[in-house]
């Protein structure tokens, strides 16, 4: 008993608040929350990985129409799986989720695997989504390290240091471990993302409103925007690339496929033509095309985690009918009021969109 006769108060522990915080305030109907099944938690975790639950929400239900179970998913040809991808970005997520996906069906009869280890060993799934997918769907007691939970923790004990390094990565995992309780870890993980999505957010922190207020070093310093510590800066390079969109007398496009590997891996773009190599001469050479001058396009830059990548487009009409040159697996030519199921990266996108409306024009 204290010296006043009264028994001490403990505060009440951070998955304790958080939790009853889960309670009222929580996101408790989304859609992967429905039926809930470690394939469709796996997906939606993929998804949500660089992505907003806004934005994933309408991606999440086109993708369970079309492959409601892993094994649609692990039988579809990865075109239409990169289809339905189109406009989410990182495409190796979802070229991983196809591998992943056969791997399930060739090595754990089409069952998403129930053992952490085996989880962990699947395309695209690292240490946190493993965590996730166990905790959210079989409710097993795995810490999660996200981007939400790693602001939350690095804020709330005040970590120091950017969360690529290896001993404040190593920090952050001690606190997830050490605050995710025994019971009630399938909400408690919902709850740590969502406090760091709607409350603990990166640019405005609501700490008034947040449960963890008194328990948080960040909030009582007065800095929470210093937590976690940022990337030291650099540069980002510029890279360069010319993109020909060439059109036949019916007005499709030609697309290549790109190779599976590297940047939009086995995604359908328009032909790069080299640096310093003559437009038309290159089009003869190598796909066999006869051209009319191309015109210089607006230029337009995508920017990837990595470089910037400045596009130069030109823009031309074949002459004649193509030779067969082509390897027709390859490439196509794409109508562009009648789009067909295939990944396309989103600049390629944009620029087939404005194609297809100046030709109503
Ligand atoms: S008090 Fe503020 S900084 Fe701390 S966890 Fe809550 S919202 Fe984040």
């Amino acid at each position: 008993m204290s010296p006043d006769n009264h028994p001490t108060q403990q505060p009440a522990r951070f998955d304790q608040r958080l939790l009853a915080w889960f309670d009222q305030c929580g996101r408790h109907d989304l859609p992967w929350q429905k039926d809930r099944s470690a394939y469709r938690v796996w997906i939606s975790e993929i998804m949500l990985q660089q992505t907003q639950v806004a934005t994933v929400i309408p991606y999440f239900e086109r993708f369970m129409a079309r492959f409601p179970a892993i094994r649609s998913l692990a039988d579809a040809e990865l075109d239409e799986v990169l289809h339905l991808w189109t406009g989410l970005g990182y495409y190796a997520r979802a070229r991983n989720l196809h591998r992943a996906a056969q791997q399930i069906r060739d090595q754990h009869a089409g069952d998403f695997p129930a053992d952490f280890e085996q989880v962990l060993a699947l395309p695209g799934i690292g240490r946190s989504t493993a965590g996730a997918i166990l905790a959210q769907a079989r409710d097993q007691r795995f810490a999660i390290l996200d981007g939400n939970a790693k602001r939350v923790l690095a804020r709330y004990h005040a970590v120091d240091g950017w969360p690529g390094e290896k001993a404040v990565e190593r920090r952050l995992w001690e606190l997830a471990e050490a605050a995710t309780p025994g019971r009630r870890v399938r909400d408690y993980t919902q709850a740590i993302m969502d406090l760091g999505a709607t409350v603990c957010r990166r640019r405005q922190p609501d700490c008034p409103g947040c449960p963890l207020a008194d328990g948080c070093q960040a909030r009582r310093q007065g800095n929470p925007h210093d937590y976690p510590g940022r990337k030291p800066r650099k540069a980002l390079p510029v890279r360069q690339t010319t993109m020909l969109i060439l059109q036949n007398a019916a007005g499709e496009v030609l697309l290549e496929q790109r190779p599976p590997a590297g940047i939009w891996g086995g995604l359908w773009s328009f032909p790069e033509c080299p640096p310093d190599t003559p437009p038309q001469q290159w089009c003869a050479s190598q796909l066999g095309l006869e051209t009319e001058e191309l015109t210089p396009q607006a230029p337009l830059r995508h920017t990837f985690s990595h470089f910037h990548l400045d596009i130069q487009p030109l823009c031309g009409a074949i002459r004649g009918a193509p030779t067969r040159m082509m390897e027709p697996s390859k490439r196509v030519w794409y109508n562009t009021r009648r789009p067909d199921a295939r990944g396309l990266p989103a600049p390629i996108k944009a620029l087939l969109q404005q194609l297809a409306t100046e030709s109503d024009q």
